[in-house]
C-alpha cells in the first residue's frame, strides 16, 4: 500500500492534526493486536489497540474528528475469519454476542460511530440491543472481492483457510444487496456502507434510491493500489484518476467516502476551491 502506514498509538495525534488541517472530518479505525487467538478476544479488550487509539485521539483533538470504529473479529482471530468457528465454518449466531461486546467496548472508549463489517446475519440488531443510542454504520452490501487483497496483507488478516464467500455477498447478485440494505436499516442501522466502491457503483445508486439514510462507500485497498501502480508506471495521471474515481462514487450517491486518498484528495479539493 504505497504511502500507507500502520500507526502506533503515539503517532495518532500528529496524523489527526494533519487530517484536520486539510479538512478531513472523520477517521475509520482498524486494529492490529499484539497477539491473536481463536475467538478474537483482543477485539473487546478494554486496553485493546483501537480502544487505546480512540482514547488518544480524543485526548489530542477532542471532537474535531468523528471517530468511527470498525467492528469485526478478522483482525483479531488467529484463523482470520470474521467470526468464531465451529469445526471449519463460521458460527453466525455464536459470533453475534462477541461483535456486540466489541461494539460496547469501542463505544465506551469514545467511538462516535460503530461500523460492523463482519457480515453476520443479525449483527446490527445484536449491537443495537446493547447500544441503543450509538450511531451504527452497517456494512450492508459487502461483496466477496478481489480488491481487498492489499488491506488483508497490511492487517495480516487473510483467512488461514477457505474464504469469506459463505458470509460475504455474491457480487453477481445485485438484488440481494438491496434487501440486505433494507434489512440492516430495519435492524437499526443509521447509515449503510457499500464496499467495494467502483466495482459496485450500481449498488450505491440502488441503495440511494431505496432509502433515505446516509450512504457510505468504501474505496478499498485494491482500488487505491491499482491507481497508484498504474500511476507509478506512467500509465495513469494519479491525481486525475483518483479524483475521477471519487467523483464517480459521489455521483452514484455516496455522501460519505472512505478512501486511502483522503488526505491527498482533501488537499486537491482545497486547491481547486471545491
Ligand atoms: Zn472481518
Amino acid at each position: 500500500m504505497p504511502g500507507q502506514h500502520r500507526l502506533s498509538v503515539d503517532e495518532l495525534p500528529a496524523e489527526a492534526h494533519r487530517l484536520i488541517q486539510v479538512g478531513v472530518k472523520s477517521v475509520l479505525l482498524f486494529g492490529l493486536p499484539e497477539s491473536k487467538d481463536a475467538e478474537g478476544t483482543a477485539a473487546w479488550a478494554d486496553d485493546g489497540i483501537v480502544q487505546q487509539g480512540i482514547r488518544e485521539l480524543r485526548r489530542a483533538v477532542g471532537d474535531q474528528l468523528v471517530v468511527i470504529a470498525d467492528v469485526c473479529l478478522c483482525e483479531y482471530t488467529s484463523h482470520g475469519h470474521c467470526g468464531i468457528l465451529r469445526d471449519t465454518s463460521v458460527d453466525n449466531d455464536a459470533t453475534l454476542p462477541l461483535l456486540a461486546r466489541s461494539a460496547v467496548s469501542l463505544a465506551a472508549a469514545g467511538a462516535d460511530i460503530v461500523a460492523p463489517s463482519a457480515m453476520m446475519d443479525g449483527q446490527v440488531a445484536a449491537i443495537r440491543e446493547v447500544l441503543p443510542d450509538t450511531p451504527i454504520l452497517a456494512y450492508a452490501a459487502k461483496h466477496a472481492s478481489a480488491f481487498y487483497g492489499p488491506f488483508r496483507e497490511a492487517a495480516d488478516s487473510a483467512p488461514a483457510f477457505g474464504d469469506r464467500r459463505s458470509y460475504q455477498m455474491d457480487p453477481a447478485n445485485g438484488r440481494e444487496a438491496v434487501s440486505e440494505i433494507l434489512a440492516d436499516i430495519e435492524e437499526g442501522a443509521d447509515m449503510i456502507m457499500v464496499k467495494p466502491a467502483l466495482p459496485a457503483l450500481d449498488l450505491i445508486e440502488a441503495a440511494r434510491a431505496a432509502t433515505a439514510v446516509p450512504i457510505a462507500a468504501y474505496q478499498v485497498s485494491g482500488e487505491f493500489a491499482a491507481i497508484c501502480a498504474a500511476a507509478e508506471r506512467g500509465w495513469l495521471d494519479r491525481r486525475a484518476a483518483a479524483l475521477e474515481s471519487l467523483t464517480a462514487i459521489a455521483r452514484a450517491g455516496a455522501g460519505i467516502i472512505v478512501t486511502y486518498f483522503a488526505l491527498e484528495a482533501a488537499g486537491w479539493l482545497r486547491e481547486m476551491d471545491r
